[in-house]
């Protein structure tokens, strides 16, 4: 059907609905949202896109790369993950501010369709401060510092039509505040959560009791050993899954990332990049693309979250490619749909 016929009809069905209609500049992507039972249709994303939740740090980062250093810049679990899952499904995002933080730092995010309705800005407040300094070979990081600051009075409250969101993200933040969500939503479809080695190391039992309520963790390759207490990451997959989650997914920076569900394994290969800039929040960004896809979908079978992983990290290798999440700000549909070709053919043997 010819894109202007689609859209008329589309106009036609949504009109009686009397709510927000949301457009994004960079992708094209069109949709309108009413109340608790948003449904949504995305053209440029296609088909029918329930609504995402994800509860996460929005940041400000000071980041040292061989390439260059860079303070006070926009960063946070949230605020990547949310750059990331705007591409293909309307993401609602629960955080908190101090009032030292620049919120037009966020418009694009809010152009791409992000409902920033549940981000608190505490009056008076500091905003979490995160910094860190990359290795030569940019795989390993060093945190050199990390300041709760209003994260460590925040108590999430979700708007009343947020809580039958289906698809819910427990981006890396204190697990207590993951759980705090989690009791506020009803009955999602879905519950994925994200860590970091700062909450293992430091609240590792409030950890345990989150991971056992989630469907899903993505940790990266140290993550999942620290958690599991093993060196070898299929063993440690695999004591994480006894732990709750039916499904684990581990980064692993430049080699790609192992996808552990129902007893079969499936990996993926990372992009090969000749510039990479700063890796901060690729791992957030590959659990946006991995999460938005899933929403799209509607589904998480088996081939489904293969994809999922693809879209994750194509997401994730643009995100290295300039400094904080620069490049997520111009990046456009079209541009994913070729790097996940490209990462289909990487692994194309004729
Ligand atoms: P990634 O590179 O994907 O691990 O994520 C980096 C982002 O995580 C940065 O933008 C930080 O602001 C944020 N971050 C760093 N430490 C924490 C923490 N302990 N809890 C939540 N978010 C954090």
């Amino acid at each position: 059907m010819p894109l202007g016929a689609l859209r008329r009809r589309l106009r036609r069905r949504l009109r009686p609905l009397q709510g927000v209609r949301h457009f994004c500049e960079k992708t094209g992507a069109r949709w309108f949202a009413k109340g608790a039972n948003l449904k949504v249709r995305s053209l440029a994303c296609g088909g029918v896109s329930s609504p995402l939740l994800v509860v996460g740090t929005v940041a400000l980062d000071s980041v040292e790369t061989p390439y260059g250093k860079a303070s006070d810049v926009l960063g946070g679990s949230a605020t990547y993950f949310a750059a990331g899952a705007s591409f293909f499904a309307p993401v609602r995002l629960v955080g908190v501010v101090g009032d030292d933080f620049p919120m037009e730092k966020l418009s694009f995010l809010r152009r791409r369709g992000v409902d920033l309705a549940g981000i608190e800005v505490v009056p008076g407040g500091k905003t979490f401060r995160w910094a860190g300094r990359y290795h030569l070979d940019l795989n390993h990081r060093d945190t050199l510092g990390t300041w709760l600051n209003v994260l460590e009075t925040f108590q999430p409250k979700l708007p009343d039509e947020w809580r039958d969101t289906p698809y819910v993200f427990l981006a890396n933040i204190d697990p207590v505040l993951q759980r705090q969500v989690l009791d506020q939503v009803k009955t999602p479809k879905l519950t994925v959560a994200d860590t970091m080695n700062f909450w293992i190391g430091s609240v590792r039992p409030e950890l345990v009791k989150t991971l056992a309520r989630v469907d899903a963790l993505i940790v990266n390759d140290e993550e999942a050993r620290q958690l599991a207490g093993v060196p070898n990451l299929v063993r440690a997959a695999g004591i994480i899954r006894q732990m709750g989650p039916r499904t684990v997914i581990v980064k692993k920076g430049e080699h790609g990332a192992l996808l552990f569900h129902e007893g079969k394994v499936f990996s993926a290969p990372a992009y090969p990049l000749e510039d990479v800039f700063d890796p901060t929040g690729a791992g957030d960004t590959f659990a946006g693309g991995f999460y938005g896809y899933l929403a799209k979908q509607g589904k998480a079978d088996e081939a489904t979250l293969r994809n999922a992983v693809l879209y994750g990290s194509a997401l994730a290798s643009f995100c290295v490619e300039r400094f904080g999440p620069d490049r997520l700000v111009d990046l456009t549909l079209k541009e994913i749909e070729e790097r996940v070709q490209a990462f289909r053919d990487l692994v194309r043997v004729s």
